[in-house]
């Protein structure tokens, strides 16, 4: 049975459709920024080497909402233009360093604004760092923009409205995170429908850390053309032949899974049942600072500890250029970089 390497991986273009700006940071970064910005002492740690290790305890966190929680440590340290450029500017330049060529980034703009910003200086801010560096390492870097299900339906209108104003300067989407329970997503329809009617894709959080109800009102309520997680489709057999049989393409993330408990181990991760039921799965990383993976080693693990086979885990790769929000000439042009490099 063949058998992949983490350098066979890491040489083919892949790319990257479920990333939080705010999850991704590099503990040096972190220091640096919290040094600059008299904030050290809010940090759980002093220096890049203690941070990353107290980080690690995020292994232990046991569910999304001590996941989330996280967050508040990163966020302090990006409420500047400069923070958000260089943020930006030091995912793609990661993102390159592992040949991923086609990045979708998300955030939500409304977490940036504590220090006086402007929502407008947040959006151009990080639009700047994922295009200066985009061009800088080749990679093609667009952005999602995130509500939140425990803000108002009324912001989460803002803030749809503020991703279709920029429509024509990379923001490709848009998305609801946050916690699930308690929180449905239908309460924002009116933010997902300004979305659609201006032509923004949808990608709905779902089916994470609630079950294939969520994933079933993402779909079928809100019109969400992708599903970010969706892992709990596999409990719903209905629901998992729908998603099969119209090829909803699911952004599947192991180690974040891992690490808020919606699956036990990698071994009982769904993601195996989902591929076998031939469903339209991509494999993420979620957040590279907190899960400590890259999208090469997630895939690498879905191989080694989640059971797909050599070919699965190609088809995975392949479907994340399928599935970005980019046109078919460009997804065929990233799909036969691909081929060549399989084949190489
Ligand atoms: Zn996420």
């Amino acid at each position: 049975m063949e058998v992949l390497s983490i350098e066979q991986i890491r040489s083919w273009p892949k790319a990257e459709l479920h990333l939080h700006l705010d999850g991704s940071l590099r503990p040096s970064t972190m220091i640096a920024l919290a040094k600059e910005q008299g904030k050290l002492d809010a940090m759980p740690a002093q220096d890049p080497e203690s941070l990353a290790t107290a980080i690690r305890g995020i292994d232990k966190a046991g569910s999304l909402e001590a996941y989330l929680a996280w967050f508040k440590v990163t966020l302090v340290l990006m409420q500047t233009r400069e923070a958000l450029i260089r943020v930006a500017s030091e995912l793609v330049e990661d993102a390159a360093a592992e040949n991923v060529r086609y990045l979708e980034v998300r955030f939500c703009p409304l977490l940036h604004v504590n220090e006086g910003l402007t929502l407008e200086a947040v959006m151009t801010s990080v639009l700047t760092g994922l295009r200066e560096a985009g061009a800088r390492h080749g990679v093609q870097a667009n952005l999602i923009v995130c509500a939140l299900r425990g803000k108002h339906a009324r912001e989460s209108l803002h803030l749809a409205q503020l991703a279709v104003a920029h429509r024509n300067d990379g923001v490709v989407a848009f998305d609801l995170a946050g916690p699930e329970a308690g929180h449905p997503a239908k309460e924002h329809l009116e933010a997902f429908s300004h979305a659609r009617r201006n032509l923004l894709a949808l990608t709905i959080h779902a089916g994470e850390s609630w079950g294939p109800t969520s994933v079933r009102q993402a779909l079928l309520v809100c019109g969400a053309h992708r599903i970010g997680h969706g892992i709990a489709t596999v409990d719903d057999a209905e629901l998992l032949d729908y998603v099969v049989r119209h090829q909803v393409p699911l952004e599947v993330c192991p180690t974040s899974n891992v690490q808020t408990q919606v699956a036990p181990d990698y071994a009982r991760h769904p993601i195996s049942r989902l591929v076998n039921a031939g469903a339209f799965v991509t494999v993420n990383t979620d957040s590279r600072l907190f899960s400590s993976w890259t999208v090469s080693s997630e895939l690498l693990r879905t191989h080694t500890e989640c059971g797909l086979t050599a070919d699965q885990v190609r088809t995975c790769v392949a479907n994340g250029f399928r599935a970005a929000f980019i046109d078919p000439d460009q997804k065929r042009s990233y799909l036969q970089e691909l081929e060549e490099a399989i084949q190489a």
